[in-house]
């Protein structure tokens, strides 16, 4: 069936067909978004971890020759390897504007050229949001996020509004997104998690590997839409995507991680 008429099925009724397809696969390159994938969203970003269950996981995966693992986020890179503590897996932070990994090395050019630009806007803006309580202003380095989840629901539009009016104008390098209670504040070039990913692909060991995608945004729906020979995995309730499968809770995927490093390899 084109990928464009698939539905959605739920990931873990479809488990017998996927162990034949890793089976199968000489290497697997297993991507996964951060918050809200492999941590449990929570209230205030900067507490954001994994359970010791995820990363006993994901050690146990990233030992293992047949995988690579790539941790990707909107989060800064250097954040995310804080937060994940794990050697010889290939971060991409930024929503994937800079790359690092095993023989890896990635910054998206024009990004890096408005660092400058960034750090004044994001101390505009954290004056402008100054008086909304719950409101945090991330300067990330290559782009940012305005983080809203703990402002009252009713403060939302003028937060809009001043995010908005402070980066909308003729010639800014920088646009919007909305995430899960997030503003995103990203320079305007032609990258995304779709692109970010097709570039790990190449520059992995394995070009040729199965990759397997998992994530829970917006923001992952490019990476599902750039990997039509994948596994692409959405988690969350059912909702609009692009992946061929969903898990429907977060705590559901280091389930999914323990069950992917007890596969037995082929003989
Ligand atoms: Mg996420």
């Amino acid at each position: 069936m084109p990928a464009s008429l698939r539905s959605t099925e739920p990931l873990l009724e479809h488990l017998p067909e996927i162990a034949s397809a890793l089976r199968a696969a000489s290497a697997i390159l297993l991507f996964l978004d951060f918050d809200g994938t492999l941590a449990p969203i929570v209230d205030d970003p900067s507490l954001a971890s994994m359970p010791a269950a995820t990363h006993q996981a994901l050690a146990r995966l990233a030992s293992d020759p047949r995988f690579s693992l790539a941790i990707i986020s909107g989060r800064a890179l250097a954040d995310l390897r804080l937060r994940v503590d794990l050697e010889n897996l290939i971060y991409a932070g930024n929503h994937g504007l800079e790359i690092n990994g095993p023989g890896m090395e990635f910054i998206e050019p024009t990004a890096a050229e408005h660092l400058k630009a960034l750090g004044e806007l994001s101390r505009h803006l954290r004056a402008r949001l100054r008086d909304i309580p719950g409101v945090e202003v991330e300067n990330k380095v290559l782009s940012a996020s305005v983080h809203f989840r703990r402002a009252p629901a009713g403060s939302l539009q003028e937060i809009r509004q001043i995010v908005n009016d402070a980066v909308i104008f003729d010639g800014n390098p920088f646009h919007v997104t909305e995430g899960r209670k997030v503003l995103e504040i990203r320079p305007s070039v032609d990258w995304d998690k779709g692109m970010a990913v097709r570039w790990i692909q190449q520059a992995s060991a394995h070009p040729d590997a199965l990759p397997i995608y998992i994530g829970d945004d917006s923001t992952d729906e490019d990476a599902f839409l750039a990997l039509p020979e994948g596994i692409t995995v959405s988690v969350g309730q059912a909702r609009k995507t692009s992946a061929q499968y969903f898990l429907e809770r977060q705590e559901l995927v280091p389930e999914f991680l323990l069950w992917l490093s007890e596969l037995p390899s082929l003989p």
